[in-house]
């Protein structure tokens, strides 16, 4: 099989997008089947969702393939813009290498150097162009990694149920000027494909979560399970005219990001699903955030959520200590920006200060986990009070869609013991 992988050909300030690249080198091939390959959501270098895209078909071959993407690249990346540092990998290969798969997986977790890029090629007779500092032969490596590791069929769980996503493009005049989108026809349609079709509309934001708002040549996007299902919702959509569609397969909505930790072992610049013990009550805090602790083994980690994830912040306000909890999401100096939370096991009781029952005085704690002293007369005791009520109940939890992460699975298709509280949409 040929695969060529392109990443960074965009900037913040440009109106370029590197799935256009993909679209554009598909668009010029006999057979070819597209992936957008997101990688890991905290690399400081990212313009956007940290993408980088891979073509593969097996009718040409790579050197082909890499000429068609290195004059793509040349002809429309924003290469005046010192950040954009475009990288194009090609190879034929039929085989996927430890070294190359494991590069991949780390690439989606964690940020690695172009050294280990160059490592994990070596096995690959790669073509590789690269433009500026060539930092995208990162995003290009990891992305035929994906491609040779879907492929193959490999067993690793970062390449495991992956998605799709069919981008609408605009019209090259119309790149930059506002969209042209209605999805109020498609509703109905979107109810019903709903789960194989997600995060379409954000019901608390009453936006779509599928048009972008960056100059770039993005209409739209639908994501879901199901190619047939995202078309019924694409046909559905009222919008100015369209230039192409191309159908992406994705590790979006795989939490292929998440690794399981203990909270002990959790590391800046990553994403992990780890477990504890809420230990404090909640905070709201200037800007919107709300905050609260949570502690395996006595070490203990400040869970976030941000101001746009809206209603998702209710949740963790309504959380009480002793709550059991797992907590998915980035690590970034010392707190964990959650993605998701499941309330595994309710905290019933709460420690409250008592009045000594021999001389009714307001006691004082003995010490950490040591219950109560009377300073007058000396009782000791634990005294507990029942939580009067709870207002969220065991089970999953999520940001909204249009807080979502790319990588991060929605709870529409993840499988579950516990109940989970899923967008629908
Ligand atoms: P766009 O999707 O619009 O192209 P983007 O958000 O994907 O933008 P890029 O402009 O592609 O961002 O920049 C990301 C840069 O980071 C690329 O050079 C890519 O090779 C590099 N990169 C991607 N993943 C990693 C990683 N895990 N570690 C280090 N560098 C990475």
């Amino acid at each position: 099989m040929a695969i060529v992988a392109v990443d960074d050909t965009d900037s913040r300030s440009g109106g370029m997008c590197t799935t256009w690249i993909g679209s554009e080198i598909a668009d010029r091939l006999p057979d070819p089947t597209a992936y957008l390959v997101r990688l890991c959501p905290a690399v400081e270098h990212k313009t956007r969702g940290n993408g980088a895209v891979a073509v593969a078909d097996d009718t040409v071959t790579a050197d082909a393939l890499a000429s068609i993407a290195r004059d793509l690249v040349t002809a429309h990346a924003v290469l005046e813009d010192p950040e954009t540092n475009p990288g194009v990998v090609a190879v034929e290969s039929s085989s996927a290498p430890t070294e190359v798969i494991d590069f991949g997986r780390s690439a989606v977790h964690r940020e690695v150097t172009r050294e280990e890029a160059t490592t994990a090629r070596a096995p690959l007779d790669a073509r590789t162009h690269a433009w500026g500092n060539g930092r995208g032969l990162i995003g290009a490596t990891a992305a035929v990694a994906a491609v040779l590791g879907r492929a193959t069929g490999h067993p690793s769980r970062w390449l495991r149920s992956w998605s799709y996503e069919t981008i609408a493009y605009r019209e090259h005049p119309r790149w930059g000027t506002e969209r042209t989108v209605s999805v109020e026809p498609a509703k109905p349609i979107i109810a019903r494909r709903w789960p194989a079709v997600w995060d379409t509309i954000d019901p608390t934001a009453g936006v779509c979560a599928c048009v972008p708002n960056s100059p770039c040549p993005v209409l739209f996007g639908i994501r879901g399970d199901d190619p047939d299902d995202i078309a019924a919702v694409v046909a559905a959509i009222d919008s100015e005219p369209i230039a192409r569609h191309t159908t992406f397969h994705t590790n979006q909505g795989t939490d292929g990001h998440l690794r399981p930790a203990t909270i002990a072992a959790l590391t800046a610049g990553r994403s992990f699903r780890t477990a504890g013990t809420v230990g404090a009550e909640p905070r709201d805090h200037r800007g919107g955030r709300v905050t609260v602790p949570i502690v395996a083994e006595g070490v203990t980690v400040e869970c976030v959520a941000f101001a746009p994830t809206g209603p998702f912040r209710h949740i963790v306000r309504g959380l009480r200590p002793g709550d059991r909890i797992i907590a998915c999401g980035e690590v970034e100096d010392g707190s964990l920006k959650l993605e998701k939370l499941a309330l595994t096991n309710r905290s019933l009781t709460v420690d409250a200060t008592p009045r000594c029952p021999g001389c009714n005085r307001t006691m004082e704690s003995a010490g950490r986990d040591q219950g109560f002293r009377c300073r007058s007369c000396g009782t000791t005791g634990r005294y507990r009070r029942r939580v009067p009520d709870r207002s969220i109940a065991i089970g999953w939890y999520e940001v909204p869609p249009g807080a979502r992460r790319h990588l991060a699975a929605p709870l529409a298709r993840v499988q579950t013991d516990l109940p989970a509280f899923a967008y629908r949409g």
